[in-house]
């Protein structure tokens, strides 16, 4: 046999996903509080979502492939007092289809995504039309009907805080 040439350029160690939108199911839900930092930020209570990427067969190895340690505060302060911004929460929301209410209008289970205003860099009532970030603001849901849905999301390859170790973000979610 000859010499056999294997040319690794342009490819990523395959514990780490390429970057792009997956399908997945939400499968893992914790609740729990951020870590508070030296400065007394932090302890915002805090879900921790995980997904399984599913349905994706242009790789069938990353099928069953597992994202987690999604964060999203759904409450409590930030570093100068101000109410935590909950775009996190509602851009899930949304993409999962939970039903909603917009406490301070009153639509009850409202089904609609949460509207994205990208100029302002918020989230708007779709029956209102008001921002859901203002001082003030109360939406309601059921945490348990996160579980089981299905979404898309971005995946982006970053590098580890303390190493240069390239690891996965979700930097979005939408519908599927
Ligand atoms: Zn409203």
């Amino acid at each position: 046999m000859g010499k056999v040439t294997s040319d690794t350029s342009g490819s990523v160690p395959f514990t780490v996903i390429p970057a792009g939108w997956y399908p997945a199911r939400l499968v893992r839900m914790e609740k729990t509080v951020s870590k508070k930092q030296p400065d007394g930020t932090g302890g915002n209570p805090m879900f921790v979502f995980g997904f399984d990427i599913t349905g994706h067969n242009e790789d069938p190895r990353l099928n069953n492939r597992q994202v987690n340690f999604y964060n999203v505060v759904y409450g409590g302060k930030d570093k100068n007092g101000a109410p935590n911004n909950l775009n996190r929460l509602l851009e899930l929301i949304g993409a999962a289809g939970v039903p909603w209410d917009h406490v301070n209008c009153g639509a009850i289970d409202q089904t609609a995504a949460p509207v994205e205003d990208k100029d302002m860099g918020v989230y708007l009532c779709p029956a209102c039309s008001k921002s859901l970030n203002e001082d003030g603001t109360q939406i309601a849901y059921d945490p348990d009907l996160f579980k089981g849905r299905m979404i898309k999301m971005q995946i982006t390859v970053g590098k580890s805080l303390n190493s240069d170790e390239p690891r996965n973000e979700i930097r979005r979610v939408r519908a599927l």
